[in-house]
């Protein structure tokens, strides 16, 4: 049985390493404020079960999903934690109510809507977050339409705000530090503004894990961690674990010659002898096909091999010249000595898009 799972495509998930980064961040904010460990989109592409389960026995506090389906999961998986559901839409009412996930509220449709939802099953007092638009423009109310908000909020009893929040459009950048406390700013006035009128008390929250590194002083009751907790930190600091390696192996090595091509289209055109091996990983595994051609590169046995010609469906072509290999070898596609940021960086995305591409196809193993 080792020896198949030596030859399969895993993504490896530290989980050491994941609990070394919540206690991270965890001993950066203050014992009052709440850590939202956001696991969406499969925990980053790591598994949202396991993460949730592993960083729930940690006690953390809340976990954040993108869609009702991901939150139902975990509920299936015995997460008792709350949820809060990021993007919810009006057909998900029935498995949120009684998944008891917390939506985010973010304009007058979905709020009418759940209105009147709540009053048709008489339930009362049902917990909302409302999103405000602070200058993101993805999702939330503006500012100006605070008043408006207030107005349907105190004339119902279905629902009750739990938290005001924003999202943070640059916390990594330097650049827009100024933009980025504009935003903190705006949240400030309207959680005061929605909470003196709503005459309960409202969380208030705004900081990703860039903003956490960076904003502590807005850590107020929650801050929401998502990348950080996998191991990349936006604005480069130091102290995190790689969570995620990405592995697969050698299926052939083959001596081509000089002149030779590599792969479709004939794209890699050889300009000397060279030593080619084939690995078990194409684009239906999550590989972007934009490394193929010397743009990405892999981890050896201790050394880089760039992926030569375009990636194929479920393979690709390393030049591993000079490197002492065999067939079966391991690969490693990113991870410790290869971190994600790089990989990203080398084929102009980000982390976020590269750990969240990796197929349900690729195994993910615990160790
Ligand atoms: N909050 C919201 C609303 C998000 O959409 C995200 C991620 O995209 C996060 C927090 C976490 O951001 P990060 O992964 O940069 O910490």
């Amino acid at each position: 049985l080792l020896e198949q799972r030596i030859h399969e495509t895993v993504l490896e998930v530290d989980l050491d390493a994941l609990v070394h980064n919540f206690n991270f961040y965890k001993s950066r904010i203050s014992p009052q404020t709440k850590l939202i460990c956001m696991v969406k989109a499969n925990g980053y592409g790591a598994g949202a079960v396991e993460i949730a389960k592993t960083l729930q026995y940690h006690r953390c506090a809340y976990f954040a999903v993108a869609v009702a389906e991901e939150g139902i999961e975990l509920r299936k998986e015995g997460i008792s934690t709350p949820i809060i559901v990021l993007n919810p839409e009006v057909n998900g009412f029935e498995e949120l109510f009684s998944k008891d996930l917390e939506p985010e509220v973010y304009n007058f449709r979905i709020l009418d809507a759940f209105i009147r939802e709540a009053e048709r099953r008489g339930i009362t007092n049902y917990p909302i977050h409302l999103k405000i638009d602070t200058g993101m423009h993805r999702l939330g109310f503006l500012p100006a339409q605070i008043p408006e908000l207030l107005e349907r909020l105190k004339s119902q009893k279905g629902l009750k705000v739990k938290s005001v929040f924003s999202h943070l459009a640059a916390s990594e950048s330097w650049m827009f530090d100024s933009f980025t406390q504009e935003q903190i700013d705006i949240i400030d006035v309207a959680h005061r503004e929605i909470g003196e009128k709503l005459g309960y008390p409202v969380w208030k929250h705004i900081l990703n894990s860039a903003g956490i590194e960076r904003f502590i002083n807005a850590q107020w009751d929650m801050v929401r961690l998502g990348i950080g907790l996998y191991g990349v930190s936006a604005s480069g600091l130091n102290g995190l674990k790689n969570v995620s390696t990405l592995k697969t192996t050698i299926l052939q090595i083959q001596e081509i010659p000089n002149h030779e091509t590599v792969g479709y289209g004939r794209k890699e055109a050889l300009n000397r002898d060279a030593k080619i091996a084939t690995i078990r990983i194409g684009y239906a595994d999550g590989l972007d096909r934009k490394s193929g051609n010397r743009k990405g590169k892999v981890w050896i046995n201790g050394k880089y091999a760039p992926i030569v010609g375009n990636v194929c469906m479920d393979l690709c072509m390393i030049d591993i010249t000079g490197i002492d290999a065999k067939e079966g070898d391991s690969v490693i596609v990113f991870g410790e000595n290869l971190p994600v940021l790089e990989v990203a960086e080398s084929i102009d995305t980000i982390p976020y898009e590269i750990l969240t591409s990796i197929s349900p196809r690729v195994k993910r193993i615990y160790v």
